[in-house]
Protein backbone atom coordinates (compact mmCIF):
# COMPACT_ATOMS: atom_id res chain seq x y z
CA UNK A 1 0.00 0.00 0.00
CA UNK A 2 2.73 2.35 0.47
CA UNK A 3 5.65 3.50 -1.44
CA UNK A 4 7.96 5.25 0.45
CA UNK A 5 7.63 8.98 2.05
CA UNK A 6 5.42 10.88 0.33
CA UNK A 7 4.79 8.91 -2.91
CA UNK A 8 1.63 7.31 -2.03
CA UNK A 9 -0.92 8.65 -4.36
CA UNK A 10 -4.20 7.74 -2.59
CA UNK A 11 -5.51 9.46 0.05
CA UNK A 12 -6.78 6.71 1.73
CA UNK A 13 -4.30 5.24 3.75
CA UNK A 14 -3.39 8.72 5.14
CA UNK A 15 -6.92 9.33 7.01
CA UNK A 16 -7.63 8.01 10.09
CA UNK A 17 -11.18 7.75 11.28
CA UNK A 18 -13.93 5.17 12.69
CA UNK A 19 -17.35 6.24 12.62
CA UNK A 20 -17.75 5.72 16.17
CA UNK A 21 -16.11 9.13 16.43
CA UNK A 22 -19.49 10.24 17.74
CA UNK A 23 -21.57 10.81 21.14
CA UNK A 24 -24.44 11.90 22.25
CA UNK A 25 -23.68 15.08 24.09
CA UNK A 26 -26.86 17.03 24.08
CA UNK A 27 -27.87 20.54 22.63
CA UNK A 28 -24.28 21.70 22.29
CA UNK A 29 -21.85 24.38 20.31
CA UNK A 30 -19.24 21.41 19.78
CA UNK A 31 -20.85 20.18 16.23
CA UNK A 32 -19.95 16.27 16.69
CA UNK A 33 -21.59 15.58 13.38
CA UNK A 34 -18.63 17.00 11.71
CA UNK A 35 -16.53 14.26 11.85
CA UNK A 36 -18.57 12.23 9.63
CA UNK A 37 -19.38 15.39 7.66
CA UNK A 38 -15.69 15.78 6.76
CA UNK A 39 -15.17 12.24 5.67
CA UNK A 40 -18.46 12.01 3.25
CA UNK A 41 -17.12 15.36 1.83
CA UNK A 42 -13.75 13.41 1.05
CA UNK A 43 -15.67 10.19 0.05
CA UNK A 44 -18.04 12.18 -2.72
CA UNK A 45 -15.46 15.12 -3.73
CA UNK A 46 -12.03 13.44 -3.01
CA UNK A 47 -12.66 9.85 -3.92
CA UNK A 48 -11.98 9.08 -0.61
CA UNK A 49 -12.44 5.00 -0.64
CA UNK A 50 -11.73 4.16 2.31
CA UNK A 51 -9.72 4.43 5.46
CA UNK A 52 -7.58 3.54 8.82
CA UNK A 53 -9.77 2.53 11.57
CA UNK A 54 -8.20 3.39 15.18
CA UNK A 55 -8.16 1.88 18.17
CA UNK A 56 -9.13 2.85 21.70
CA UNK A 57 -5.75 3.44 23.66
CA UNK A 58 -5.25 1.09 26.22
CA UNK A 59 -4.91 2.20 29.93
CA UNK A 60 -1.39 1.73 30.00
CA UNK A 61 -0.67 4.19 27.06
CA UNK A 62 -2.63 6.91 28.69
CA UNK A 63 -0.73 6.37 32.08
CA UNK A 64 1.54 8.00 29.98
CA UNK A 65 0.29 11.40 30.31
CA UNK A 66 -3.33 10.86 32.43
CA UNK A 67 -2.80 10.09 36.42
CA UNK A 68 -4.44 6.85 37.52
CA UNK A 69 -7.06 8.70 39.58
CA UNK A 70 -8.34 10.67 36.74
CA UNK A 71 -8.73 7.63 34.59
CA UNK A 72 -10.70 5.55 37.08
CA UNK A 73 -12.56 8.69 37.74
CA UNK A 74 -13.37 8.86 33.76
CA UNK A 75 -13.98 4.80 33.28
CA UNK A 76 -16.49 4.82 36.71
CA UNK A 77 -18.28 8.13 35.59
CA UNK A 78 -17.66 9.51 38.62
CA UNK A 79 -18.30 13.07 39.31
CA UNK A 80 -14.48 14.83 41.05
CA UNK A 81 -13.51 17.73 40.85
CA UNK A 82 -11.05 16.13 38.28
CA UNK A 83 -14.26 15.69 35.75
CA UNK A 84 -16.73 18.68 36.88
CA UNK A 85 -14.15 21.25 35.07
CA UNK A 86 -15.73 19.72 31.83
CA UNK A 87 -17.86 21.47 29.62
CA UNK A 88 -19.56 18.23 28.43
CA UNK A 89 -21.25 16.21 30.64
CA UNK A 90 -20.42 13.03 31.52
CA UNK A 91 -21.46 9.23 30.36
CA UNK A 92 -19.72 6.05 29.27
CA UNK A 93 -20.00 6.44 25.68
CA UNK A 94 -18.49 10.39 26.03
CA UNK A 95 -15.50 9.00 28.07
CA UNK A 96 -15.40 5.92 25.39
CA UNK A 97 -15.31 9.32 22.71
CA UNK A 98 -11.99 10.24 24.14
CA UNK A 99 -10.15 7.43 24.74
CA UNK A 100 -10.72 6.15 20.87
CA UNK A 101 -9.90 9.64 19.90
CA UNK A 102 -6.32 8.70 21.94
CA UNK A 103 -6.20 6.08 19.84
CA UNK A 104 -6.61 8.04 16.63
CA UNK A 105 -4.41 10.59 17.24
CA UNK A 106 -1.71 7.93 18.09
CA UNK A 107 -2.48 6.21 14.70
CA UNK A 108 -1.94 8.95 13.06
CA UNK A 109 1.39 9.68 14.07
CA UNK A 110 2.71 6.82 13.58
CA UNK A 111 1.09 6.31 10.07
CA UNK A 112 2.87 10.29 9.20
CA UNK A 113 6.18 8.96 10.30
CA UNK A 114 5.56 6.05 7.99
CA UNK A 115 4.19 8.15 5.17
CA UNK A 116 5.57 11.68 5.39
CA UNK A 117 1.68 13.34 6.60
CA UNK A 118 -1.43 12.23 8.02
CA UNK A 119 -4.73 13.00 9.54
CA UNK A 120 -6.25 11.98 12.13
CA UNK A 121 -10.59 13.08 11.74
CA UNK A 122 -10.25 13.46 15.22
CA UNK A 123 -9.07 14.81 18.46
CA UNK A 124 -7.01 17.74 18.98
CA UNK A 125 -8.20 18.09 22.37
CA UNK A 126 -5.84 20.63 23.97
CA UNK A 127 -7.59 21.99 26.98
CA UNK A 128 -7.41 18.16 29.37
CA UNK A 129 -4.33 18.23 31.70
CA UNK A 130 -3.15 15.38 33.01
CA UNK A 131 -4.97 15.41 36.04
CA UNK A 132 -8.39 16.67 34.82
CA UNK A 133 -10.78 17.32 32.18
CA UNK A 134 -11.23 21.28 30.94
CA UNK A 135 -13.09 22.29 28.50
CA UNK A 136 -14.69 20.28 25.58
CA UNK A 137 -11.42 17.80 26.46
CA UNK A 138 -11.22 15.06 28.71
CA UNK A 139 -8.44 13.18 27.27
CA UNK A 140 -4.97 15.27 25.55
CA UNK A 141 -4.92 12.70 22.86
CA UNK A 142 -1.73 15.48 21.25
CA UNK A 143 0.04 14.35 24.36
CA UNK A 144 -0.84 10.50 24.43
CA UNK A 145 -0.10 9.98 21.36
CA UNK A 146 3.47 12.41 21.68
CA UNK A 147 4.28 9.63 24.55
CA UNK A 148 3.07 6.95 23.14
CA UNK A 149 5.67 7.72 20.10
CA UNK A 150 8.84 8.87 22.18
CA UNK A 151 7.43 5.46 24.19
CA UNK A 152 7.69 2.93 20.89
CA UNK A 153 11.22 4.90 20.17
CA UNK A 154 9.67 6.08 16.70
CA UNK A 155 10.72 10.07 17.49
CA UNK A 156 12.14 12.07 20.08
CA UNK A 157 11.45 15.52 19.37
CA UNK A 158 8.24 16.27 19.01
CA UNK A 159 6.49 19.45 18.27
CA UNK A 160 2.70 20.12 18.65
CA UNK A 161 1.75 23.34 16.49
CA UNK A 162 -1.04 24.46 17.88
CA UNK A 163 -3.29 26.67 15.78
CA UNK A 164 -6.56 26.56 17.83
CA UNK A 165 -7.94 30.67 18.38
CA UNK A 166 -7.98 29.07 21.90
CA UNK A 167 -4.58 28.48 23.85
CA UNK A 168 -3.40 24.69 24.18
CA UNK A 169 -3.38 25.20 27.80
CA UNK A 170 -3.65 21.53 28.96
CA UNK A 171 -0.76 20.35 26.32
CA UNK A 172 1.62 23.95 27.34
CA UNK A 173 1.24 22.45 30.91
CA UNK A 174 1.62 18.98 30.60
CA UNK A 175 5.11 19.55 28.42
CA UNK A 176 6.01 22.31 30.80
CA UNK A 177 10.09 22.13 31.30
CA UNK A 178 10.52 19.11 28.75
CA UNK A 179 12.76 19.85 26.79
CA UNK A 180 11.63 16.85 24.66
CA UNK A 181 8.73 18.16 23.29
CA UNK A 182 8.16 21.96 21.96
CA UNK A 183 4.95 23.24 21.81
CA UNK A 184 3.78 26.45 19.83
CA UNK A 185 0.31 27.91 20.64
CA UNK A 186 -1.18 30.79 18.10
CA UNK A 187 -4.20 31.89 19.77
CA UNK A 188 -6.45 34.93 21.06
CA UNK A 189 -5.03 36.14 23.86
CA UNK A 190 -8.28 38.09 25.15
CA UNK A 191 -10.45 34.49 25.20
CA UNK A 192 -10.57 31.59 27.13
CA UNK A 193 -8.63 29.62 28.75
CA UNK A 194 -6.79 30.90 31.41
CA UNK A 195 -3.43 30.55 29.86
CA UNK A 196 -0.09 28.36 30.70
CA UNK A 197 3.44 28.68 29.58
CA UNK A 198 3.78 27.00 26.32
CA UNK A 199 7.84 26.82 25.02
CA UNK A 200 5.93 29.96 22.05
CA UNK A 201 3.07 31.45 22.84
CA UNK A 202 2.07 34.07 20.24
CA UNK A 203 -1.43 35.31 21.83
CA UNK A 204 -2.62 38.22 19.47
CA UNK A 205 -5.49 40.44 21.21
CA UNK A 206 -8.55 40.24 19.06
CA UNK A 207 -9.12 44.03 18.49
CA UNK A 208 -6.02 46.67 18.93
CA UNK A 209 -6.67 50.04 17.00
CA UNK A 210 -2.72 50.55 17.59
CA UNK A 211 -2.14 47.73 15.29
CA UNK A 212 -0.33 47.66 11.89
CA UNK A 213 -2.50 46.56 9.43
CA UNK A 214 -5.61 46.87 11.11
CA UNK A 215 -7.45 46.84 14.20
CA UNK A 216 -8.79 43.17 13.75
CA UNK A 217 -6.84 40.01 13.29
CA UNK A 218 -7.14 39.71 9.54
CA UNK A 219 -5.89 36.80 7.40
CA UNK A 220 -2.22 39.19 6.75
CA UNK A 221 -1.99 39.83 10.78
CA UNK A 222 -2.56 36.51 11.50
CA UNK A 223 0.05 34.62 9.15
CA UNK A 224 2.52 37.75 9.95
CA UNK A 225 2.77 36.90 13.24
CA UNK A 226 2.64 32.87 12.68
CA UNK A 227 5.73 32.77 10.49
CA UNK A 228 9.12 33.85 12.86
CA UNK A 229 6.84 31.27 15.24
CA UNK A 230 7.03 28.31 12.58
CA UNK A 231 10.49 29.02 12.31
CA UNK A 232 11.41 28.83 15.50
CA UNK A 233 9.57 25.71 16.13
CA UNK A 234 11.41 24.43 12.47
CA UNK A 235 14.16 25.33 13.76
CA UNK A 236 14.27 23.22 17.27
CA UNK A 237 14.49 20.24 14.88
CA UNK A 238 11.35 18.36 15.61
CA UNK A 239 11.12 14.41 14.33
CA UNK A 240 7.48 14.32 14.05
CA UNK A 241 4.56 17.43 14.38
CA UNK A 242 1.87 17.11 15.97
CA UNK A 243 -0.95 20.05 14.03
CA UNK A 244 -3.74 20.93 16.12
CA UNK A 245 -5.27 22.86 12.78
CA UNK A 246 -8.79 24.11 14.84
CA UNK A 247 -11.14 25.67 12.30
CA UNK A 248 -12.68 28.32 15.38
CA UNK A 249 -9.56 31.50 14.39
CA UNK A 250 -12.66 31.49 11.24
CA UNK A 251 -14.24 34.75 10.64
CA UNK A 252 -17.75 33.25 11.50
CA UNK A 253 -16.64 31.35 14.87
CA UNK A 254 -19.07 31.50 17.46
CA UNK A 255 -16.07 31.19 20.39
CA UNK A 256 -13.63 32.88 18.49
CA UNK A 257 -12.91 36.66 17.66
CA UNK A 258 -10.30 36.15 15.07
CA UNK A 259 -11.69 37.05 11.51
CA UNK A 260 -9.59 34.54 9.41
CA UNK A 261 -11.29 33.96 5.52
CA UNK A 262 -11.24 30.12 4.72
CA UNK A 263 -8.51 31.19 2.12
CA UNK A 264 -7.05 32.62 4.92
CA UNK A 265 -6.77 29.62 6.89
CA UNK A 266 -5.71 27.38 4.03
CA UNK A 267 -2.75 29.89 3.50
CA UNK A 268 -2.05 28.74 7.47
CA UNK A 269 -2.09 25.57 6.85
CA UNK A 270 0.03 25.12 3.93
CA UNK A 271 2.68 27.56 6.18
CA UNK A 272 2.85 24.59 8.54
CA UNK A 273 2.83 21.91 6.03
CA UNK A 274 5.23 23.24 3.39
CA UNK A 275 7.26 24.17 6.26
CA UNK A 276 7.41 20.36 7.61
CA UNK A 277 7.10 18.69 3.96
CA UNK A 278 11.08 21.44 3.52
CA UNK A 279 11.94 20.06 6.77
CA UNK A 280 11.67 16.25 6.10
CA UNK A 281 9.51 16.64 9.21
CA UNK A 282 6.37 14.20 9.54
CA UNK A 283 2.87 15.64 10.28
CA UNK A 284 -0.06 14.34 11.70
CA UNK A 285 -2.69 16.25 11.77
CA UNK A 286 -5.85 16.54 14.21
CA UNK A 287 -9.03 18.75 14.21
CA UNK A 288 -9.70 20.38 17.32
CA UNK A 289 -12.54 23.26 17.66
CA UNK A 290 -14.48 25.21 15.07
CA UNK A 291 -18.05 26.39 15.65
CA UNK A 292 -18.65 28.28 12.56
CA UNK A 293 -22.68 29.45 12.81
CA UNK A 294 -22.62 27.55 9.83
CA UNK A 295 -21.56 23.74 10.68
CA UNK A 296 -20.56 23.46 6.75
CA UNK A 297 -18.06 25.93 7.17
CA UNK A 298 -16.56 24.21 9.98
CA UNK A 299 -16.27 20.62 7.92
CA UNK A 300 -14.72 22.97 4.43
CA UNK A 301 -11.77 24.52 6.67
CA UNK A 302 -11.19 21.21 8.15
CA UNK A 303 -11.46 19.29 4.45
CA UNK A 304 -9.26 21.99 3.49
CA UNK A 305 -6.62 21.15 5.40
CA UNK A 306 -6.56 17.74 4.34
CA UNK A 307 -6.38 18.47 1.32
CA UNK A 308 -3.52 20.60 1.53
CA UNK A 309 -1.66 18.51 3.33
CA UNK A 310 -2.35 15.95 0.21
CA UNK A 311 -1.30 18.62 -2.27
CA UNK A 312 1.58 19.96 -0.23
CA UNK A 313 3.30 15.73 -0.17
CA UNK A 314 2.03 15.03 -4.00
CA UNK A 315 3.92 18.41 -5.76
CA UNK A 316 6.76 16.87 -4.56
CA UNK A 317 6.42 13.34 -4.98
ZN1 LIG B 1 -10.82 26.23 20.20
Amino acid sequence: MTSGRGRDPSLDSHVVYSPRSWADIGPHVFPMEKYAGVVESLRVEDGLGTWLEPEPADRETLLLVHTADYLDDLAGGVHTPRTVASELPLTPEIAAFFVLACGGTARAARRALELGWAVHVGGGFHHAFADRAEGFCYLNDLAVAARAVQRDGLARRIAVIDLDVHQGNGTAAIFEGDDSVFTLSVHQEDNYPIKRRSDRDVGLVSFDPSRAGGPWVEDRTYLEALAPALDEVFAWGPELVLYQAGADPFERDQLGGFRLTREGLARRDRAVLEGCHAGGIPAAITFGGGYAEDVADTIAIHVETIRVAARVWREAA
